[in-house]
């Protein structure tokens, strides 16, 4: 439904454009029942050839190893052996959404169905498919993360596989294509300013920074998402909602609520990437000290108080 949502070109003219053979999906196409089968029968046999297996989901692997809990209809077998089956015979393997590649939200708590993400088990490497597992081109699963995941991300990452451009050093540790894993969510985030004064919002609907009181992992979550918006201009933290990270393996349960920031000694746990705790607390109550009244008031209203003055001209 997120890569619906994929904007010009809109994702079927993309595919068009690019040469790229639509070939099943379970919401978007029309084929259903034995067309279908035939139709996974054909790539399995090589009579038609697969540039690129996405997946959509965990894969449940219970019970006991079977990955009955999830059979695919009218086949008799578990999609746990059709996507091993069907990615042995890929060129490119991707992974769509956090569920598909760490795990994500089915696999928290305690898992009863054993659900494990594709080439992953939350952080750790080795799903359904093995930590060693390449796939026709050589590459091992490319892990769009994201809960849901950017049609930005999704759309890029199937034309840089077309056009061969997404090659191993295009990838970060955890396979998130680097053009989206290189940058913060904090980067270009309009909470910025209060973020600089740690002007820090108390509520929901303040406009203030959330790093402070309401959970906000924009510092250390990976995703350009304030620097390509979602449909157009919106994002978690442009809502006024706290990044969650959830491009991250086992984000789903951080042990607390996810509008908490987890603090020792009244000093938030989580710091930003890269940044030593004494710079930050030193830096942090600088800014603090040196807070306009304009961004403090601001930052705890869910409006602007104060609007910015025009300098004094000079007389
Ligand atoms: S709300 Fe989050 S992403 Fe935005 S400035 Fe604050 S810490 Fe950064
Ligand atoms: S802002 Fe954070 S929680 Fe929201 S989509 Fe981006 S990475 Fe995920």
């Amino acid at each position: 439904m997120s890569l619906l949502c994929a904007e010009d070109p809109n994702l079927l003219d993309t595919f068009d454009a690019n040469g790229l053979t639509f070939l099943w999906h379970p919401a978007l196409s029309i084929e259903t029942g034995a067309e279908v089968r035939r139709l996974l029968e054909r790539c399995l046999s090589g009579e038609q050839r697969l540039d690129i297996l996405c997946v959509e989901g965990s894969i449940p692997r219970g019970p006991r190893g079977t990955g009955r809990y999830h059979m695919l209809a009218g086949t008799g077998r578990p999609m746990l052996d059709w996507v091993r089956e069907l990615a042995a015979v890929a060129h490119h393997v991707v992974a769509v959404g956090t569920c598909a590649t760490y795990g994500g939200v089915t696999t928290a708590g305690e898992n009863p169905s054993d659900s494990v993400g594709l080439q992953y088990d939350g952080s750790h490497a080795g799903g359904v498919l093995p930590e060693a597992f390449r796939s026709g081109s050589g590459l091992p699963v490319i892990n769009v993360a994201g809960c849901p995941t950017h049609p930005g991300w999704v759309v890029e990452t199937l034309l840089m596989l077309e056009n061969g451009v997404l090659d191993q050093d295009q990838i970060d540790p955890l396979a998130r294509p680097r053009f989206y894993a290189d940058h913060l969510v904090h980067h270009a985030c309009p909470k910025n300013e209060y973020y600089e004064y740690k002007a820090s919002a108390e509520r929901l609907s303040d406009l203030g920074c959330m790093m402070e009181n309401l959970g906000c992992v924009g510092t250390q979550a990976v995703g350009d998402c304030n620097i390509r918006p979602w449909n157009g201009e919106g994002s978690c933290t442009r809502a006024g909602y706290p990044c969650i990270n959830c491009t991250a393996p086992e984000f789903e349960e951080p042990h607390h609520a996810f509008t908490e920031t987890p603090k020792f000694a009244g000093i938030p746990v989580g710091l930003p990437t890269d940044m030593p705790k004494a710079w930050f607390m030193a830096l942090a109550s600088l800014s603090k000290a040196a807070t306009p009244k304009r961004i403090g008031t601001n930052a705890t209203s869910d409006r602007i108080r104060i609007p910015p003055q025009p300098k004094a001209k000079k007389p």
